[in-house]
């Protein structure tokens, strides 16, 4: 089957939010709110389309025309190793114009319009696995809003709703600047005990802490999770650092998971194996350059019979572990007490990841990635397009 890339292009529309971040960027619940929202469209000559969600800002013009354009145009949209191969040695040169995001949502798209074309979901392309995979639900970043994240009572009350939904296992995400106090390490350690005490000795239950603890506060915090028997420890420091991870995790028994943030995607992943940096690899469709490395991450992990657990929601990541043994859970979320993740935004007709009174979420069946975008609502609604 022959693919010529026709175009590549971007459509930016208005949609509805109920979200908010914080000047630090961490998300919490808020009224609703009209928002944007971007898709990318990549064409085939025959009139076929492939779609990812992207940033606006990732995919702006000067980067769809400076890179993307020249290494898609005309080509054929099936060679996607190679496609992504001529993209990641041109973000070389590109003085940080060409970021690992604005590659992964070309990959992306490029994945969903082959799976369009063939009339096959992108996980059964990557080597099916499974049909259905168990989700931990991810809590917001703690806050000061009154029956909120605000105590570790409030962190309490909330694992026993995740249970009660369905979850088999939970992540907390605890405070955060610019939350009065924190960052905390005992603060942190109070709010998991009250989840360990709320849902029982039997739930899995993991900690994605602030991001820039010192080792000894990282290493006290990571003795406490031991303590209360969490299943994995997230992120507690800087991950450039791969000394410091190592440092931290010939110390603990709990296993340290990462890195999730680092750049590098392969390379850097396969060093902190070879370091002993950590015990559980941490991948995304997202963060690691789009599906295509994202795959080699995870097999570099099986490789060392490591498990690979997948950061974030979304198509992209769904499809991963639909392709793969050696990762537990998918991450949905954020959730919140004020936050209904169910809620369908206007520009979809259905979410991609609905949760079933087991606690799995099902491989969707549909063609590609399996977005159900609702393209009548964004052509409505386009603010802007290039
Ligand atoms: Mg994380």
């Amino acid at each position: 089957m022959e693919a010529r890339i026709e175009s590549v292009t971007v459509r930016v529309f208005k949609t509805l939010s109920w979200t908010v971040n914080d000047s630090d960027g961490h998300t919490h619940p808020g009224p609703e709110l009209a928002s944007e929202a971007a898709i990318v469209t990549v064409r085939d000559h025959d009139g076929a389309e492939g779609y990812s969600s992207c940033s606006a800002e990732a995919l702006r013009p000067y980067v769809l025309d400076r890179y993307v354009r020249k290494v898609l145009t005309g080509e054929d949209a099936f060679l996607r190793e190679r496609l992504w191969n001529r993209l990641y040695r041109m973000q070389r040169g590109s003085g940080g114009q060409l970021s690992d995001r604005a590659i992964g949502y070309i990959d992306q798209a490029l994945w969903d319009l082959a799976g369009r074309k063939l009339n096959v979901p992108v996980w059964k392309m990557l080597g099916g696995a499974r049909t259905k995979v168990p989700a931990y639900g991810s809590t917001m970043c703690g806050d000061d809003i009154e029956g909120g994240l605000k105590t570790p009572e409030d962190y309490g009350r909330f694992a026993e709703q995740l249970i009660a939904m369905g979850y088999s296992a939970i992540k907390l995400h605890t405070w955060m600047p610019p939350v009065p106090g924190a960052p905390d390490p005992d603060m942190d350690a109070a709010a998991c005990a009250a989840v360990r005490e709320a849902v029982g000795p039997d739930v899995p239950l993991m900690l994605d802490a602030n991001h820039w603890y010192t080792r000894f506060q990282a290493l006290k915090l990571g003795r406490a999770l031991q303590e209360l028997d969490y299943y994995w420890y997230e992120e507690p420091m800087e991950e450039a650092s791969i000394s410091s991870y190592r440092w931290l995790a010939e110390q603990l028994e709990i296993p340290v998971i990462g890195p999730e943030s680092a750049p590098g995607r392969v390379h850097t992943r396969a060093e902190w194996i070879s370091s002993g940096a950590c015990d559980i690899m941490r991948v995304g469709a997202n963060d690691t350059g789009g599906i295509t490395p994202a795959i080699k991450i995870i097999h570099l992990a099986d490789a060392y019979n490591m498990e690979a657990e997948v950061h974030g929601g979304g198509s992209g990541n769904l499809a991963l572990l639909g392709a793969m043994e050696n990762g537990r859970w998918y991450e949905r979320g954020l959730l919140h007490p004020h936050f209904d993740y169910d809620r369908v935004p206007p520009h979809r007709n259905s979410i991609v990841d609905p949760l079933d009174a087991e606690g799995y979420v099902s491989l969707p069946e549909r063609a590609g990635l399996g977005d159900d975008f609702n393209f009548d609502y964004v052509d409505a609604n386009i603010v802007a397009g290039w």
